[in-house]
């Protein structure tokens, strides 16, 4: 899934590669996929876009640059409109030559210089066509969260998300990084590593943590986001040119059952909150 280090990665891959290009050619819908966000025809931002009005939209225009928000990648062109990709489990290429471009995408964009880009859907995904005025109406874009990469995230604010917990709700680490209050553009993902390098449990609860935990877990997630970010995405995310991310994860479906590097308990697989949580039980302890 593409989280908030990836989605940079992919933005500075855009602008290095596909700034300049002349579209000649938008095709969307060629695979019509469930979860493609905006379901055509629906009330979302974008909606009423149908995959003709993307070739007639994008026809002749020159992509001008990309940015990033949480984990949706924008893409500017020289017209009024933006669009956005990922979110979810999307496949972003690049591809100097159409043989390899894959059977199945829901966006192809075919530039004058004879390459192309394409965007295939696996899981859930965007493929959002909008106009840049209404970016602050982006659904998938939670404005109400901190980006944790920002100046914004301090210490004191992150002690404050903390503080803010009602005294009779339960906020596990796992729910509070990812939904409540959540961080913009972290997921299930990122937040594996960041948890066992800063010794947090996923369902250890939060408003438990001591100064010192807490400072930890604030440090761990800034440096981590910003390694995985600089180092182009973990090691499981393709980049734009079909490579692995540069980020060597520690915790994943991999290591179930090896030995933790720091202590050698063997790694805990389990399912919480909605996903997989990979754990060492004597590193990362609930109480
Ligand atoms: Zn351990």
């Amino acid at each position: 899934m593409i989280e908030l280090p990836e989605a940079i990665a992919f933005s500075k891959q855009i602008n290095e590669t596909l700034v300049g290009k002349k579209i000649r050619k938008a095709l969307k819908g060629q695979n019509p996929h469930k979860f493609a966000f905006p379901m055509e025809g629906s009330n979302q931002l974008g909606g009423e876009y149908s995959n003709e009005d993307f070739d007639r939209i994008l026809k002749e225009k020159t992509i001008t640059k990309s940015w990033s928000n949480g984990n949706i990648i924008l893409v500017q062109m020289d017209t009024n409109y933006l669009l956005s990709l990922g979110c979810g489990g999307e496949k972003i290429i690049y591809h100097k030559t159409e043989e390899t471009i894959p059977k199945k995408h829901q966006l192809l964009l075919a530039f004058r210089d004879g390459t192309f880009f394409s965007a295939t859907i696996s899981g859930w995904g965007e493929v959002r066509l909008f106009k840049a005025e209404d970016l602050d109406k982006h659904p998938h874009i939670d404005y109400s969260k901190y980006d944790p990469l920002s100046e914004e995230f301090t210490f004191v604010t992150f002690e404050k998300l903390i503080e803010d917990i009602p005294d009779n709700r339960k906020r596990n680490a796992k729910r509070f990084f990812i939904s409540e209050p959540g961080l913009r553009g972290i997921g299930n993902g990122v937040i594996q590593d960041i948890f066992f390098l800063a010794k947090i449990h996923p369902r250890r609860e939060m408003s438990s943590l001591t100064k010192d935990e807490r400072k930890l877990l604030y440090e761990t997630t800034k440096v981590e986001l910003q390694k995985m970010t600089e180092l182009g995405g973990r090691d499981g995310e393709k980049d734009l040119f079909d490579n692995w991310g540069g980020y060597k994860r520690k915790m994943h479906s991999k290591v179930v059952d090896e030995p933790c590097i720091v202590c050698k308990t063997p790694i805990v697989k389990e399912q919480f909150g909605g996903g997989s949580i990979y754990f060492c039980p004597s590193c990362q302890k609930v109480d």
